[in-house]
């Protein structure tokens, strides 16, 4: 048999373990693995020394185009998915805000294909939001357009000076939009944090004058994110709606999540690299560009965080990739800077570092962080491992190399990032999507734009 591609010589995570083994790829998907592997005609990748992982799916990341004339110079498709090739992230699910209009119906999610059609790097997948303007149809059209989940915010969410922006939901659009999304069979998404507790105390920590970071944490107590998921709970047992809790940062909430899925509620978490890699008492070294919400948390609940990673307790990690222009984060007031942490190009490296190198995590349960669970959970078919038949999209991952994270090397349309500044132990090597090299560190980024939308 012919084939296009062959990787040969890496350390290939399969489903089932870690081994020596050739893959061989034809039309972009995995036709054979073994190690007596015809090349023939075949370009050849030597992944000698590299580990050979699925490439990773992000679950989570906001891209801000169409714009509307108000966002255009946030993140764009070119950019934003340069950065996930150059990352490892071959398909990422991006969310249904930001952008302008926010993806709430038929119109508003064509508008956003049109603005990506061929602009992509790597594979994208769609949020459908569920917001109070779209209970009357709206639910229904995303779900015939392909969305893979929707997503909600309980927290204050969108400017109500922009027409068509993102709107957080009240109790009773939560509930019927369940209801509705229930009947679909997909998977309701959710920002968990109280909005009238956490902006009142936010309001009135910024009339006594307080403007860091630490302060800003305040304002958004661990009890704050625990209380809407006990409410999304009791919904989800009453309408038998599916939901997931994006970007929990803290181990009660986790636990709480837990014990639902424990009682049958179909509920799983996220949790994001930021939330594992940072801590409350140097963010204000680092300024408002780390800012997030939820807020980043105390350096000794760190290991917590970790140890339920490490438990199987999230499900899997992601970026909440949420990039702004510089000037939004160009202030010495917390309370005032945009909340979002540019994140997509540093999820594997730094992952991999943290969780396989520094903390021995196994590198199948990573494939399983950063890809399997994924696809599992949103049913993302043909992606999300090394197996025959399956999508051939990989990152090439080379450990104990550490480098330092430079501000020129980020293909974000606006190069800013904590990371900025910091040492990570292990780098990208290449990143493959459906059989096409579109990164590599010799190469850089290529300027394939093969990526596509899942309608
Ligand atoms: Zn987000």
């Amino acid at each position: 048999m012919a084939y296009d591609l062959v990787i040969k010589n890496g350390l290939v995570i399969l489903p089932g373990g870690e081994q020596e083994v050739d893959i061989a790829v034809t039309d972009g998907k995995i036709a054979q693995i073994g190690t007596d592997i015809e090349i023939g005609d075949a370009r050849v990748v030597d992944a000698k020394g590299l580990v050979v992982s699925p490439g990773m799916i992000d679950a989570h990341v906001h891209i801000s185009e169409p714009g509307g004339g108000i966002r255009d110079h946030w993140e764009g498709y070119d950019t934003g998915t340069r950065a996930a090739a150059k990352g490892g992230v071959t398909s990422f699910i991006e969310m249904p805000l930001n952008q302008i209009p926010a993806t709430v119906d038929h119109d508003s999610i064509q508008e956003k294909f049109k603005a990506g059609d061929d602009k992509l790097s790597v594979d994208v997948y769609s949020y459908g939001g569920l917001v109070p303007f779209n209970l009357d149809g709206g639910i229904q059209e995303l779900d015939e357009d392909g969305v893979v989940a929707y997503k909600a915010f309980v927290a204050t969410a969108g400017d109500r000076s922009i027409e068509g922006d993102f709107m957080n939901v009240d109790d009773y659009s939560l509930y019927e939009g369940m209801r509705q999304i229930a009947k679909t069979g997909k998977i309701l998404s959710i920002h968990a944090e109280n909005g009238p507790i956490t902006d009142k105390l936010g309001q009135l920590a910024q009339e006594r004058g307080e403007k860091s970071l630490a302060a800003y944490v305040d304002t958004r107590p661990v009890f704050t994110e625990v209380e809407p998921i006990q409410k999304i709970i009791l919904f989800a047992k009453e309408t038998g709606c599916r939901v997931h809790i994006v970007h929990v940062a803290n181990a009660e909430a986790i636990d709480l999540i837990n014990e639902a899925a424990n009682e049958g509620v179909d509920i799983t978490c996220e949790t994001c690299t930021h939330y594992l890699y940072f801590y409350k008492e140097e963010l204000d070294d680092i300024g408002p560009v780390v800012k997030c919400s939820p807020p980043i948390r105390e350096k000794s609940r760190l290991e917590g965080m970790w140890e339920r990673v490490f438990d199987g307790k999230v499900m899997f990690v992601t970026s909440d990739h949420s990039p702004c222009t510089p000037d939004l984060k160009d202030t010495d007031d917390a309370f005032k800077a945009w909340g979002g942490i540019s994140g997509i190009q540093n999820n594997v490296d730094l992952l991999f570092d943290e969780a396989v190198q520094k903390r021995g995590m196994s590198l199948t349960q990573f494939a399983d962080i950063i890809a399997s669970n994924v696809a599992d959970r949103f049913e993302l078919k043909g992606k999300g491992r090394i197996e025959v038949g399956y999508d051939a999209d990989f990152v090439l991952i080379k450990g104990d190399s550490p480098y330092t994270v430079e501000k020129e090397a980020l293909e974000y349309r606006n190069k800013i990032s904590p990371y900025i500044g910091r040492e990570i132990g292990a780098q990208v090597a290449g990143t493959i999507l459906r059989g096409e090299e579109i990164y590599s560190l010799d190469q850089g980024v290529s300027n394939l734009k093969i990526g596509q939308f899942y309608k």
